[in-house]
């Protein structure tokens, strides 16, 4: 079976191309990229007015499966992930058991195999997520890991960090890293400002996360160990970032939309629904944040999709739990604030969302070079949509009720459809 889509803009940041042709899918590979192409023998897809790109890759999700499958699992997940224009996710390893060995990642991989999307998973840094002992990261770089990440909890032993940084250089695989430094913060999830004071606590200030930036930072230029800065929330560590990336260390980073679209005003508007770690940080910061997505300092727009049960998020706001969702409203939320207001164009927008992710942690998708697997998405940039209910088994979103701009029309993965508006 082949298909051919006719007149989409194509947009591909891999071979520096923004045009509109024709592209022609058989046999779940990219099988030939024109002008008019010759339809004949195959299906059509008329795509005018459509962006068609590749698949976008999120390189930091929480699916939640095994071990917490009231919030999410990984057929929900993977079925927000491509009403998002998702083909590509890795999950973080906080889930229950923790992806801790070689057999774990492997019963993973097994049951990815059965997704419409293609899931990835980090293994653990350090057993149980503890921050006491590393796993043996030798053998887990065997399983076809992109990466190791303890998210959710940092890293605060230097010198344990220093050994792994010294093991993963030789493994060729780098560490993704959450930076808060816990002894600066009493209460996680609000910027240390006037909320968190009428809460009576100091929560977790930029400092916390400046602190540990500048330490890893250090540390990933001394022993040229890969590091990825997730989540970056603050201005000021950006600029640390950048400091360390014009000395050539071996960092890239991530910035989560919901850090670049909101501020920590939301926190009134939206209570624990605007509750994550790092927290919503001010009108300076963000502005900061901003800047250096426009400059080139930022490598990824990643998600943190974080579902959670209503049950959970209706707590009290100091007990409720951190994170929202993210996949179904990146894309939009990108186009909103970022193309629109004309910090980045839709080259970089897709090389920030899927070409740059998929080539540092060697994933599949990324391009729509001919002989690549057909993982792709097309949107309307110009069509908006009303964001009224998740697919995610969560409904944790202070983007739900929202009109957005940017809407996506079909997601394929392995040449498959697996979304249609
Ligand atoms: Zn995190």
């Amino acid at each position: 079976m082949s298909l051919v889509i006719q007149s989409a803009r194509i947009i591909d940041p891999s071979q520096g191309l923004d045009q509109v042709l024709d592209l022609k899918i058989e046999d779940g590979k990219i099988a030939a990229l024109g002008e008019n192409l010759d339809p004949q023998g195959s299906d059509i897809l008329e795509a005018q007015g459509l962006i068609l790109a590749p698949g976008l890759v999120d390189v930091h999700v929480h699916f939640r499966d095994p071990g917490f499958t009231q919030k999410e699992d990984l057929e929900t997940g993977a079925r927000a992930a491509a009403r998002g224009g998702y083909t590509a996710v890795i999950c973080m390893a906080n889930t229950q058991p923790v992806i801790n060995t070689v057999e774990d990642v492997k019963a993973f991989q097994a049951r990815a195999q059965e997704s419409p999307i293609r899931l990835y998973t980090v293994a653990a840094l350090t057993k149980d997520l503890k921050g006491r002992e590393l796993n043996d990261l030798e053998a887990l770089a065997q399983t076809g890991i992109p990466a190791f990440s303890d998210d959710g909890f940092p890293l605060k032993d230097k010198g344990l960090f220093r050994e792994a940084l010294l093991r993963t250089k030789k493994l060729g695989l780098p560490i993704s890293l959450h930076e808060e430094d816990p002894d600066l913060i009493d209460r996680p999830g609000f910027d240390s400002g006037p909320f968190a004071r009428d809460l009576g606590i100091q929560g977790a200030p930029v400092e916390s996360e400046v602190r540990m930036v500048e330490r890893d930072c250090q540390l990933a230029l001394e022993t040229g160990g890969a590091i990825d800065i997730q989540h970056l929330s603050s201005g000021q560590a950006a600029k640390i970032i950048a400091r360390y990336k014009e000395m050539s260390a071996p960092i890239v980073c991530e910035v989560t939309p919901h850090h670049f679209s909101l501020t920590r005003e939301a926190l009134k508007d939206h209570g624990s629904l605007a509750k994550m770690n790092p927290p919503l940080r001010s009108q300076v910061e963000k502005d900061l944040l901003l800047d250096h997505i426009a400059r080139g300092t930022i490598d990824f727009i990643a998600t943190d999709h974080a579902p959670h049960t209503m049950e959970e998020k209706n707590k009290p706001i100091l007990e409720a739990p951190s994170g929202i969702l993210g996949l179904e409203t990146a894309l939009s939320l990108a186009i909103k604030n970022l193309v629109k207001p004309g910090l980045i164009d839709y080259s970089r927008l897709i090389d920030l969302m899927s070409t740059k992710p998929a080539r540092y942690f060697r994933l599949e998708g990324g391009t729509l070079k001919v002989g690549s697997p057909a993982d792709l998405v097309l949107f309307d940039p110009e069509a908006t949509w009303s964001y009224d209910h998740s697919l995610s088994k969560s409904q944790n979103s202070p983007f739900l009720g929202n009109l957005l701009p940017g809407k996506v029309f079909y997601t394929f993965c392995r040449g498959k459809l697996i979304f249609k508006e």
